[in-house]
């Protein structure tokens, strides 16, 4: 259990590399096969305090810093492999967890967070539309305000978690004219009616993490479900936006620290040509090239925690971090396959799995050219 956290964040790390062994390491050739999110584990993890470690202590939290989850973060990647279950949790603690406690009035927080952070509900976070993907603030979902209630028509897609949620942050607009000021966030009950919920979609990675589209139909919500203001969605996807893309990928730091430690192992003990693989200097300078970008993206993800902690505004530097990150992380996934040769080539194997499961990242939270486009403003270019 997080609850006797100790202080030093290698020991965190540590803690969380153990916990995932021991409750999360699974049989993943199976649970991907059937793309089974893993429902217990997610339960366990809840268990284990993650979700509520860095929530302030007045919401049931244990007030830890961002840069203590990062640690257990990382240390989680480390020890667990099923990629698709970090993500879910990410999905769940960046986009919904936190805009609730940033911006829901105190009822709203006493109805939802409890079950946030116990685990018993699932939070997933619907922006992104057919036509309005990188271009998410031209959405088409409008919100229509009728007898002191809200009805939302439109359509959601590439939803996590939209399978197994129970609660949806979604965006909607309020403005006749889809003005994206008037872009507000509401919370919904997966059980609202007129909010239908597709089968799992079925994906290159991360296969046990659930992803489905949701289609609003005269779904009526009550006034009460407006998170934050009206017409503040847009700050609010920013927010939270800045936040995922800052932190989300601390998990991949540990999946690429146990790649790499693995990759060094192997290069050690397979020969060819009569000596191991390693004594190849183009073997061994791809091992140092991962060892240093890993360190490099390390340092970039702490930045943002740290700013985070200290208060400060960090948009420049999470979208930094998701670029960079994401990019080490893909690169390296592939650096991890050439070194394994046809062994990496197999279904299932770590280093197959390591490509399927990365390559999402260039995409996911903004992709590498929004992410581009993000720092050239932020730059006044
Ligand atoms: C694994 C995964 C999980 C996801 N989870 C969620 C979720 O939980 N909730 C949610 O709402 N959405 C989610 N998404 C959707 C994600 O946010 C979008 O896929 C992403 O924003 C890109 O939009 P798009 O796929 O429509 O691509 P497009 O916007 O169509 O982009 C296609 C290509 O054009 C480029 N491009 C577009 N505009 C520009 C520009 N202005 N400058 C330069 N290049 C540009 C892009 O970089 C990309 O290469 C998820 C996606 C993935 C892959």
């Amino acid at each position: 259990m997080l609850n006797d956290r100790p202080l030093k964040l290698q020991d965190l790390n540590h803690h969380a590399r153990q916990f995932a062994h021991k409750h999360l390491y699974k049989d993943l050739a199976l649970t991907e096969h059937l793309a089974m999110f893993d429902h217990e584990g997610w339960i366990k993890c809840a268990e284990f305090g993650l979700f509520r470690l860095a929530i302030p202590e007045k919401f049931g939290g244990k007030g830890a810093t961002r840069t203590e989850l990062i640690a257990v973060m990382e240390g989680l990647g480390y020890g667990c492999e099923d990629n698709g279950l970090l993500f879910s949790i990410n999905a769940h603690l960046w986009t919904v967890v936190l805009p609730l406690i940033a911006h829901g009035t105190p009822e709203q927080q006493a109805q939802f967070l409890p079950s946030l952070l116990d685990g018993s509900m699932i939070g997933a976070n619907a922006s992104t539309e057919e036509q309005a993907g990188s271009d998410v603030f031209s959405m088409q979902t409008q919100a229509v305000k009728q007898d002191g209630h809200y009805i939302l028509n439109g359509t959601k897609c590439y939803i996590t978690n939209a399978p197994i949620a129970d609660l949806f942050v979604i965006y909607a607009n309020l403005d006749p004219n889809l003005d994206p000021l008037g872009i507000t966030a509401f919370l919904v009950p997966s059980s609202t009616p007129g909010l239908e919920i597709s089968s799992p979609l079925p994906k290159m990675g991360m296969r046990t993490a659930q992803m489905g589209k949701i289609t609003l139909k005269d779904c009526r919500i009550p006034v009460s479900s407006v998170l934050g203001k009206i017409g503040r969605g847009m700050a609010i996807f920013e927010n939270a936006m800045e936040n995922e893309r800052g932190c989300l990928l601390a998990s991949a730091l540990g999946t690429m620290q146990r790649q790499l430690e693995n990759g060094i192992q192997h290069a050690r003990t397979r020969k060819q040509f009569v000596h191991a693989i390693s004594k190849n200097q183009a073997v061994s300078h791809r091992l140092v090239d991962m060892k240093v970008s890993l360190d490099a993206a390390r340092e970039m993800i702490y930045r943002v925690a740290r700013l985070k902690d200290e208060g400060h505004n960090a948009f420049l530097e999470a979208a930094s971090a998701k670029l960079f990150v994401s990019e080490t992380y893909t690169k390296f996934s592939l650096d991890v396959f050439r070194l394994y040769g046809a062994q990496g080539y197999l279904a299932n194997s770590p280093a197959e799995r390591g490509i399927r499961d990365s390559i999402a990242s260039l995409i996911y939270s903004g992709t590498s050219d929004i992410q581009r486009n993000i720092i050239a403003m932020e730059l006044g270019l």
